[in-house]
């Protein structure tokens, strides 16, 4: 099912191909912790601007290689165009990725998403008692 959203005054709006992803990153940069975006992340043909490109004001920052775009009207964070890159830092130089500030996303909730990262953490507290079961099985033989 397509994501739809939009800025607080309907200047930028935007549809996506895809789903929210499970896990939202929360960029600790001194940018976006100052603005509190939630990024959900997608390649460019995922994304249409449904609103003119010419609505959108961007603030480009330290290496000017990420274009953080904002609606000059209500101030919303609503979209940026980075570099795709590697976890290592490498990057092929022309692959782009979006992050899209989720908080944009119509019917989103924050306080969902809370909810799904503290049940993650109860899981992986049941797998770790899970294991730390199994080590206490294995101990007496193992030693
Ligand atoms: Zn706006």
């Amino acid at each position: 099912m397509p994501i739809a959203g939009s800025c607080h005054c309907g200047g930028t709006a935007f549809e996506i191909e895809g789903e929210l992803p499970e896990k939202l990153t929360r960029c600790t940069c001194s940018f976006c912790a100052r603005r509190g975006t939630l990024y959900a992340y997608y390649s460019p043909h995922q994304f249409k601007l449904t609103t003119s490109a010419a609505n959108l004001a961007t603030y480009r920052w330290q290496s000017k290689l990420v274009a953080h775009h904002f609606c000059p009207t209500c101030g919303c964070a609503t979209f940026s165009d980075s570099p795709a890159f590697e976890p290592d830092g490498k990057w092929d130089g022309k692959t782009r990725r979006l992050a899209v500030n989720a908080r944009l996303f119509d019917g989103f909730d924050a306080a969902d998403v809370a909810a799904a990262l503290a049940s993650r953490d109860a899981r992986i507290g049941e797998l770790e008692a899970e294991l730390a079961a199994l080590k206490g099985r294995l101990t007496p033989s193992d030693t």
